[in-house]
C-alpha cells in the first residue's frame, strides 16, 4: 500500500489517497467527481518545493482544460454530424410526401 496524490480539477485541489495501484482513481472527498491521478507518491510531492507544487497544479489544471475543450469539440462535430444526417432525412421525406401527393392528385385526375 503506498499514498499516492490525486487532483480534483472542481476544488483544484490535491488529494491523498491510500491504495494499492495508481489506477485506482479515488473520487474527491469534496466534491464527489473523479480525481486525477497526478504521476506522484505522497513522498514524490512533498519532496516538491512549493514553487515546484504550484507548477504541477497549474500543468493539472491546464492539462484538465485543454482535455475538457476538446471533449465539447467532438461533442460539437458529433452534433453535426447528426444534424447534416437530420436535414438529409428530412429532405427525403419531404421529397416522399411530394412524390405521394402527386400520385394522390395523378388517381384522383
Ligand atoms: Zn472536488
Amino acid at each position: 500500500m503506498k499514498t499516492y496524490v490525486y487532483y480534483c480539477p472542481v476544488c483544484k485541489d490535491f488529494y491523498r489517497y491510500d491504495t494499492d495501484s495508481p489506477n485506482d482513481v479515488p473520487t474527491c472527498p469534496d466534491c464527489g467527481i473523479l480525481t486525477r491521478f497526478t504521476g506522484y507518491t505522497q513522498e514524490e510531492l512533498d519532496a516538491l518545493t512549493p514553487e515546484e507544487k504550484e507548477a504541477t497544479r497549474q500543468a493539472l489544471a491546464e492539462k484538465l482544460k485543454l482535455s475538457s475543450a476538446s471533449l465539447e469539440e467532438s461533442i460539437l462535430q458529433e452534433l453535426r454530424k447528426v444534424s447534416k444526417k437530420v436535414s438529409f432525412l428530412y429532405g427525403f421525406v419531404i421529397a416522399l410526401l411530394v412524390l405521394w401527393g402527386l400520385t394522390v392528385l395523378a388517381m384522383i385526375l
